[in-house]
Protein backbone atom coordinates (compact mmCIF):
# COMPACT_ATOMS: atom_id res chain seq x y z
CA UNK A 1 0.00 0.00 0.00
CA UNK A 2 2.37 2.45 0.09
CA UNK A 3 2.16 4.28 -3.22
CA UNK A 4 0.20 7.08 -2.10
CA UNK A 5 0.98 7.05 1.29
CA UNK A 6 3.38 9.46 0.22
CA UNK A 7 1.12 12.04 -1.69
CA UNK A 8 -1.46 14.32 0.19
CA UNK A 9 -3.25 11.20 -1.13
CA UNK A 10 -1.83 9.69 1.66
CA UNK A 11 -2.65 12.17 4.06
CA UNK A 12 -4.97 11.55 7.15
CA UNK A 13 -5.44 15.60 8.07
CA UNK A 14 -6.28 15.84 11.41
CA UNK A 15 -8.81 16.89 13.12
CA UNK A 16 -8.82 20.27 12.02
CA UNK A 17 -10.64 19.97 9.03
CA UNK A 18 -13.96 22.03 9.53
CA UNK A 19 -17.28 20.91 8.19
CA UNK A 20 -17.16 21.13 4.82
CA UNK A 21 -20.74 21.02 3.65
CA UNK A 22 -23.08 23.71 2.84
CA UNK A 23 -25.27 24.79 5.94
CA UNK A 24 -22.00 23.00 8.39
CA UNK A 25 -20.81 26.00 10.18
CA UNK A 26 -17.30 25.53 10.92
CA UNK A 27 -18.12 27.63 14.09
CA UNK A 28 -14.66 29.49 15.91
CA UNK A 29 -12.79 28.58 12.89
CA UNK A 30 -11.40 31.11 11.01
CA UNK A 31 -9.83 31.28 7.24
CA UNK A 32 -5.76 30.55 7.65
CA UNK A 33 -2.93 32.39 7.12
CA UNK A 34 -1.59 32.14 3.78
CA UNK A 35 1.69 33.51 3.37
CA UNK A 36 4.93 33.49 5.18
CA UNK A 37 6.73 36.65 6.86
CA UNK A 38 8.35 37.82 3.70
CA UNK A 39 4.57 38.01 2.05
CA UNK A 40 4.87 36.04 -1.20
CA UNK A 41 6.13 32.23 0.07
CA UNK A 42 2.93 30.24 0.86
CA UNK A 43 2.42 28.78 3.98
CA UNK A 44 3.33 25.31 3.74
CA UNK A 45 0.22 23.83 5.59
CA UNK A 46 1.55 19.59 4.90
CA UNK A 47 4.24 17.92 4.41
CA UNK A 48 4.59 14.02 3.60
CA UNK A 49 7.64 12.68 4.38
CA UNK A 50 8.73 9.55 3.61
CA UNK A 51 10.88 8.25 6.59
CA UNK A 52 11.46 4.94 4.43
CA UNK A 53 10.97 3.29 1.67
CA UNK A 54 10.69 0.10 2.62
CA UNK A 55 6.89 -1.90 2.54
CA UNK A 56 5.91 -5.13 3.89
CA UNK A 57 2.81 -5.16 0.72
CA UNK A 58 3.65 -4.65 -2.99
CA UNK A 59 0.69 -3.04 -4.05
CA UNK A 60 -0.15 -2.90 -7.56
CA UNK A 61 -0.17 1.13 -7.28
CA UNK A 62 2.54 1.58 -5.64
CA UNK A 63 4.02 4.91 -6.77
CA UNK A 64 7.70 3.49 -5.21
CA UNK A 65 7.64 0.28 -6.37
CA UNK A 66 8.56 -0.59 -2.43
CA UNK A 67 9.78 -4.11 -1.42
CA UNK A 68 10.50 -5.39 2.62
CA UNK A 69 14.36 -4.94 2.25
CA UNK A 70 15.88 -1.73 3.75
CA UNK A 71 17.03 0.51 1.01
CA UNK A 72 20.74 2.67 1.09
CA UNK A 73 20.82 6.15 1.79
CA UNK A 74 17.86 6.82 3.66
CA UNK A 75 18.26 10.08 6.34
CA UNK A 76 19.81 9.31 9.58
CA UNK A 77 18.20 9.71 13.25
CA UNK A 78 20.71 12.99 13.56
CA UNK A 79 19.56 13.94 9.64
CA UNK A 80 15.80 13.47 10.46
CA UNK A 81 15.54 15.42 14.20
CA UNK A 82 18.00 18.13 12.00
CA UNK A 83 15.17 18.13 9.29
CA UNK A 84 12.12 18.65 11.88
CA UNK A 85 14.04 21.13 13.48
CA UNK A 86 13.48 23.72 10.07
CA UNK A 87 9.80 22.12 9.40
CA UNK A 88 8.50 25.43 11.94
CA UNK A 89 10.36 28.14 9.64
CA UNK A 90 7.51 27.50 6.87
CA UNK A 91 4.25 27.48 8.59
CA UNK A 92 2.98 24.97 11.26
CA UNK A 93 2.80 22.49 8.60
CA UNK A 94 1.04 18.61 9.67
CA UNK A 95 3.73 16.27 9.34
CA UNK A 96 2.36 12.55 7.74
CA UNK A 97 4.82 10.20 8.52
CA UNK A 98 4.53 7.90 5.66
CA UNK A 99 6.65 5.22 3.63
CA UNK A 100 6.66 3.02 2.06
CA UNK A 101 5.33 1.39 5.71
CA UNK A 102 6.71 4.40 7.91
CA UNK A 103 6.51 1.77 10.84
CA UNK A 104 9.39 -0.10 9.11
CA UNK A 105 11.40 3.04 10.34
CA UNK A 106 13.12 1.82 13.79
CA UNK A 107 13.15 5.39 15.16
CA UNK A 108 9.53 6.44 13.58
CA UNK A 109 8.13 7.05 17.23
CA UNK A 110 10.66 8.66 18.39
CA UNK A 111 10.68 10.99 15.43
CA UNK A 112 7.05 11.70 15.99
CA UNK A 113 7.66 12.49 19.46
CA UNK A 114 10.30 14.83 18.71
CA UNK A 115 8.24 16.90 16.05
CA UNK A 116 5.22 16.35 18.31
CA UNK A 117 7.46 18.24 20.61
CA UNK A 118 8.34 20.87 18.66
CA UNK A 119 4.40 21.69 18.66
CA UNK A 120 3.95 19.95 15.24
CA UNK A 121 0.74 18.01 14.24
CA UNK A 122 1.67 14.43 13.52
CA UNK A 123 0.04 11.58 11.53
CA UNK A 124 0.75 8.56 10.23
CA UNK A 125 0.04 6.47 6.68
CA UNK A 126 0.48 2.85 8.02
CA UNK A 127 -0.99 0.12 5.24
CA UNK A 128 -2.56 -1.04 8.97
CA UNK A 129 -1.32 -4.87 8.54
CA UNK A 130 1.32 -4.17 10.89
CA UNK A 131 -0.70 -2.29 13.92
CA UNK A 132 -0.40 -4.48 17.10
CA UNK A 133 -1.82 -3.26 20.26
CA UNK A 134 1.37 -2.78 21.43
CA UNK A 135 2.41 -0.65 18.42
CA UNK A 136 -0.96 0.98 18.44
CA UNK A 137 -0.25 2.10 22.38
CA UNK A 138 3.54 3.71 20.82
CA UNK A 139 1.74 6.06 17.78
CA UNK A 140 -0.23 6.84 21.05
CA UNK A 141 2.48 7.74 23.50
CA UNK A 142 4.29 9.37 20.81
CA UNK A 143 1.55 11.42 19.58
CA UNK A 144 -0.11 10.54 16.36
CA UNK A 145 -2.58 12.23 15.94
CA UNK A 146 -4.70 10.46 13.02
CA UNK A 147 -3.94 6.81 10.80
CA UNK A 148 -5.01 6.75 6.99
CA UNK A 149 -5.61 3.36 6.01
CA UNK A 150 -6.05 2.06 2.57
CA UNK A 151 -9.21 0.61 1.22
CA UNK A 152 -9.89 0.09 -1.72
CA UNK A 153 -12.58 -2.71 -1.73
CA UNK A 154 -15.62 -3.17 0.86
CA UNK A 155 -15.00 -7.31 1.47
CA UNK A 156 -11.13 -8.95 1.24
CA UNK A 157 -10.61 -10.75 -2.02
CA UNK A 158 -10.79 -7.57 -4.29
CA UNK A 159 -8.74 -5.38 -1.96
CA UNK A 160 -6.05 -8.17 -1.04
CA UNK A 161 -6.22 -9.01 -5.26
CA UNK A 162 -5.36 -4.93 -5.54
CA UNK A 163 -2.64 -4.69 -3.22
CA UNK A 164 -0.77 -7.95 -4.07
CA UNK A 165 -1.05 -9.64 -0.45
CA UNK A 166 -3.79 -12.26 0.72
CA UNK A 167 -5.22 -11.50 4.05
CA UNK A 168 -4.03 -7.38 3.59
CA UNK A 169 -7.79 -6.62 3.93
CA UNK A 170 -8.57 -8.66 7.06
CA UNK A 171 -4.98 -7.50 8.90
CA UNK A 172 -5.83 -3.75 8.04
CA UNK A 173 -9.60 -4.34 9.58
CA UNK A 174 -7.51 -5.92 13.09
CA UNK A 175 -5.05 -2.90 12.69
CA UNK A 176 -8.06 -0.66 12.56
CA UNK A 177 -9.54 -1.64 15.97
CA UNK A 178 -6.36 -1.74 17.29
CA UNK A 179 -6.25 1.78 16.04
CA UNK A 180 -9.62 2.27 18.19
CA UNK A 181 -8.80 0.74 20.95
CA UNK A 182 -5.94 2.50 21.72
CA UNK A 183 -7.97 6.06 20.81
CA UNK A 184 -6.21 7.28 17.48
CA UNK A 185 -8.91 8.23 14.99
CA UNK A 186 -8.24 6.88 11.71
CA UNK A 187 -9.12 7.76 7.97
CA UNK A 188 -9.88 5.28 4.88
CA UNK A 189 -7.94 6.61 1.80
CA UNK A 190 -9.64 4.89 -1.40
CA UNK A 191 -7.96 4.84 -4.90
CA UNK A 192 -10.71 5.42 -7.48
CA UNK A 193 -10.09 2.48 -10.96
CA UNK A 194 -12.53 1.41 -13.14
CA UNK A 195 -12.25 -2.03 -10.82
CA UNK A 196 -13.61 -0.41 -8.23
CA UNK A 197 -16.35 2.60 -9.35
CA UNK A 198 -19.10 0.59 -8.82
CA UNK A 199 -18.08 -0.23 -5.14
CA UNK A 200 -17.79 3.09 -4.31
CA UNK A 201 -21.84 3.17 -2.15
CA UNK A 202 -20.40 0.19 -0.71
CA UNK A 203 -17.00 1.07 0.35
CA UNK A 204 -18.88 4.48 1.63
CA UNK A 205 -21.03 2.03 3.76
CA UNK A 206 -17.91 0.11 5.07
CA UNK A 207 -16.44 3.29 6.42
CA UNK A 208 -19.15 4.78 8.18
CA UNK A 209 -19.99 0.97 9.93
CA UNK A 210 -15.64 0.64 11.04
CA UNK A 211 -16.34 4.20 12.60
CA UNK A 212 -13.90 6.47 10.15
CA UNK A 213 -13.27 9.93 10.99
CA UNK A 214 -12.90 10.72 7.08
CA UNK A 215 -13.15 9.04 3.56
CA UNK A 216 -10.82 10.37 1.19
CA UNK A 217 -10.74 9.03 -2.69
CA UNK A 218 -7.78 9.62 -4.91
CA UNK A 219 -7.28 9.44 -8.47
CA UNK A 220 -4.97 7.17 -9.89
CA UNK A 221 -1.63 8.88 -11.35
CA UNK A 222 -0.22 6.37 -13.44
CA UNK A 223 3.24 6.23 -11.79
CA UNK A 224 5.63 3.60 -10.49
CA UNK A 225 4.04 0.21 -10.25
CA UNK A 226 0.85 2.43 -11.41
CA UNK A 227 2.06 2.51 -15.16
CA UNK A 228 1.08 -0.97 -15.59
CA UNK A 229 -2.50 -0.22 -14.54
CA UNK A 230 -3.63 2.05 -17.32
CA UNK A 231 -6.00 0.29 -18.77
CA UNK A 232 -7.50 0.81 -14.80
CA UNK A 233 -7.53 4.66 -14.90
CA UNK A 234 -10.94 5.88 -15.51
CA UNK A 235 -12.07 8.12 -17.96
CA UNK A 236 -12.24 11.92 -18.13
CA UNK A 237 -15.95 11.41 -18.25
CA UNK A 238 -15.88 9.21 -15.38
CA UNK A 239 -13.95 10.98 -13.51
CA UNK A 240 -16.15 13.64 -14.21
CA UNK A 241 -19.46 11.76 -13.60
CA UNK A 242 -17.42 10.61 -9.80
CA UNK A 243 -16.76 13.97 -8.61
CA UNK A 244 -20.21 15.62 -9.15
CA UNK A 245 -21.72 12.06 -7.07
CA UNK A 246 -18.83 13.17 -4.23
CA UNK A 247 -20.52 16.70 -4.42
CA UNK A 248 -23.88 15.08 -4.25
CA UNK A 249 -22.75 12.41 -1.89
CA UNK A 250 -21.22 14.75 1.20
CA UNK A 251 -24.48 16.03 1.91
CA UNK A 252 -25.68 12.81 3.42
CA UNK A 253 -23.43 12.41 5.49
CA UNK A 254 -21.58 13.63 8.54
CA UNK A 255 -18.36 11.60 7.74
CA UNK A 256 -15.76 14.16 6.44
CA UNK A 257 -15.25 13.44 2.48
CA UNK A 258 -12.67 14.82 0.82
CA UNK A 259 -11.75 14.37 -2.67
CA UNK A 260 -7.59 14.18 -3.02
CA UNK A 261 -5.70 14.90 -6.05
CA UNK A 262 -8.93 15.39 -7.88
CA UNK A 263 -8.07 18.93 -8.85
CA UNK A 264 -10.92 19.48 -11.12
CA UNK A 265 -13.26 18.75 -7.44
CA UNK A 266 -12.32 22.90 -6.78
CA UNK A 267 -14.08 23.56 -10.29
CA UNK A 268 -16.88 20.86 -9.92
CA UNK A 269 -17.91 22.38 -6.28
CA UNK A 270 -17.79 25.98 -7.57
CA UNK A 271 -20.27 25.43 -10.93
CA UNK A 272 -22.48 23.23 -8.68
CA UNK A 273 -22.64 25.96 -5.89
CA UNK A 274 -23.38 28.51 -8.62
CA UNK A 275 -26.52 26.17 -9.82
CA UNK A 276 -27.56 25.90 -6.26
CA UNK A 277 -27.59 29.34 -5.45
CA UNK A 278 -24.73 28.49 -2.65
CA UNK A 279 -21.87 30.92 -2.38
CA UNK A 280 -18.65 29.22 -2.29
CA UNK A 281 -16.55 30.80 1.24
CA UNK A 282 -14.93 29.75 4.17
CA UNK A 283 -18.41 29.23 6.44
CA UNK A 284 -20.17 27.21 3.82
CA UNK A 285 -17.80 24.32 1.92
CA UNK A 286 -14.94 25.13 4.96
CA UNK A 287 -11.12 24.15 3.68
CA UNK A 288 -12.77 23.11 0.50
CA UNK A 289 -13.34 27.05 -0.12
CA UNK A 290 -10.10 28.08 0.44
CA UNK A 291 -7.92 25.73 -0.68
CA UNK A 292 -6.20 24.67 -3.93
CA UNK A 293 -6.86 21.79 -5.96
CA UNK A 294 -3.60 20.86 -6.34
CA UNK A 295 -1.33 21.63 -3.54
CA UNK A 296 1.55 20.20 -4.84
CA UNK A 297 4.30 23.23 -4.50
CA UNK A 298 1.62 25.39 -3.05
CA UNK A 299 0.68 24.77 0.48
CA UNK A 300 2.47 20.74 -0.17
CA UNK A 301 5.56 18.68 -0.67
CA UNK A 302 6.99 14.99 -0.35
CA UNK A 303 10.27 14.49 1.60
CA UNK A 304 11.99 11.34 0.01
CA UNK A 305 13.49 8.36 2.49
CA UNK A 306 17.02 10.24 1.13
CA UNK A 307 15.84 13.98 1.20
CA UNK A 308 14.85 14.70 -2.02
CA UNK A 309 11.93 17.51 -1.87
CA UNK A 310 9.47 17.23 -4.61
CA UNK A 311 5.92 18.72 -5.03
CA UNK A 312 3.99 15.74 -4.37
CA UNK A 313 4.99 11.78 -4.19
CA UNK A 314 3.43 10.83 -7.39
CA UNK A 315 5.70 13.70 -8.86
CA UNK A 316 9.20 12.82 -9.30
CA UNK A 317 10.99 16.37 -9.57
CA UNK A 318 14.01 17.40 -7.79
CA UNK A 319 13.38 20.17 -6.07
CA UNK A 320 16.40 20.03 -4.44
CA UNK A 321 17.64 17.93 -1.43
CA UNK A 322 17.48 18.97 2.13
CA UNK A 323 21.11 17.19 3.00
CA UNK A 324 22.89 20.11 0.80
CA UNK A 325 20.32 22.99 0.79
CA UNK A 326 18.24 24.10 4.20
CA UNK A 327 14.31 22.65 3.74
CA UNK A 328 12.88 26.16 4.16
CA UNK A 329 15.33 27.54 1.23
CA UNK A 330 13.70 24.64 -1.50
CA UNK A 331 10.29 25.62 -0.03
CA UNK A 332 10.82 29.17 -0.86
CA UNK A 333 13.40 29.53 -3.73
CA UNK A 334 12.71 25.89 -5.94
CA UNK A 335 12.42 26.74 -9.25
CA UNK A 336 10.01 24.15 -10.02
CA UNK A 337 7.91 25.54 -7.08
CA UNK A 338 7.85 28.80 -7.99
CA UNK A 339 6.69 27.44 -11.48
CA UNK A 340 4.13 25.79 -9.93
CA UNK A 341 2.54 28.52 -7.73
CA UNK A 342 2.68 30.63 -10.94
CA UNK A 343 -0.53 29.99 -13.22
CA UNK A 344 0.99 32.14 -16.08
CA UNK A 345 3.55 29.63 -16.94
CA UNK A 346 0.62 26.53 -17.22
CA UNK A 347 0.35 25.13 -20.63
CA UNK A 348 -2.38 24.09 -22.63
CA UNK A 349 -6.57 24.39 -21.81
CA UNK A 350 -4.66 24.66 -17.62
CA UNK A 351 -2.96 27.56 -19.05
CA UNK A 352 -5.72 29.67 -19.78
CA UNK A 353 -8.98 28.26 -17.19
CA UNK A 354 -10.76 30.52 -15.33
CA UNK A 355 -10.74 27.51 -12.80
CA UNK A 356 -6.68 27.23 -12.77
CA UNK A 357 -6.66 29.49 -9.31
CA UNK A 358 -8.69 27.22 -7.35
CA UNK A 359 -7.72 23.88 -9.40
CA UNK A 360 -4.75 24.02 -11.18
CA UNK A 361 -5.02 20.16 -12.99
CA UNK A 362 -2.85 16.89 -11.52
CA UNK A 363 0.37 18.17 -12.21
CA UNK A 364 2.03 14.70 -11.90
CA UNK A 365 -1.03 13.19 -14.53
CA UNK A 366 0.20 15.95 -16.98
CA UNK A 367 4.17 14.98 -16.46
CA UNK A 368 3.50 11.49 -16.63
CA UNK A 369 0.25 11.26 -18.92
CA UNK A 370 1.46 14.27 -21.16
CA UNK A 371 5.08 14.55 -20.37
CA UNK A 372 5.61 17.35 -18.71
CA UNK A 373 4.42 18.72 -15.09
CA UNK A 374 3.47 22.30 -16.67
CA UNK A 375 1.29 20.78 -19.37
CA UNK A 376 -2.72 20.71 -19.24
CA UNK A 377 -4.36 17.76 -16.73
CA UNK A 378 -5.22 15.06 -18.86
CA UNK A 379 -7.99 13.89 -17.19
CA UNK A 380 -10.23 16.79 -17.11
CA UNK A 381 -13.10 16.92 -19.61
CA UNK A 382 -14.04 21.03 -19.28
CA UNK A 383 -13.20 23.63 -21.77
CA UNK A 384 -12.14 26.63 -20.53
CA UNK A 385 -14.47 29.74 -21.07
CA UNK A 386 -11.27 32.14 -21.41
CA UNK A 387 -9.69 33.02 -24.91
CA UNK A 388 -6.19 30.90 -25.25
CA UNK A 389 -3.10 32.57 -24.14
S1 LIG B 1 0.33 16.67 -8.70
FE1 LIG B 1 -1.14 17.57 -7.25
S2 LIG B 1 -3.11 16.56 -7.65
FE2 LIG B 1 -1.50 15.36 -8.65
S3 LIG B 1 -0.97 13.72 -7.22
FE3 LIG B 1 0.46 15.44 -6.84
S4 LIG B 1 -0.48 16.77 -5.28
FE4 LIG B 1 -2.05 15.35 -6.07
S1 LIG C 1 -8.80 22.73 -17.53
FE1 LIG C 1 -7.19 22.39 -15.97
S2 LIG C 1 -7.44 24.11 -14.53
FE2 LIG C 1 -9.34 23.98 -15.73
S3 LIG C 1 -10.72 22.70 -14.52
FE3 LIG C 1 -9.65 21.35 -15.98
S4 LIG C 1 -7.86 20.58 -14.83
FE4 LIG C 1 -8.64 22.38 -13.74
Amino acid sequence: MTKHQGHPGGHPHGKGHPGTRPGTHPGAETAPKRFLDDGVTPICRLIAWEVTRSCNLACKHCRAEAHPEPYEGELSTTEAKALIDTFPDVGSPIIIFTGGEPMMRHDVYELIAYAKAKGLRCVMAPNGTLITPETAKMMKDAGVERCSISIDAPEAAQHDEFRGELGAFDASMRGIQHLKDAGIEFQINTTVTKNNLHLFKDIFNLCEKIGAAAWHIFLLVPTGRAVELGAEIIAATEYEDVLNWFYDFRKTTTMQLKATCAPHYHRILRQRAKEEGIPVNFETFGLDAVSRGCLGGVGFCFISHRGQVQPCGYLDLDCGNVRTTPFPDIWKSSPQFLNLRNPDVYEGKCGHCEYERVCGGCRARAQTMNGHYLREEPLCSYEPKKAKK
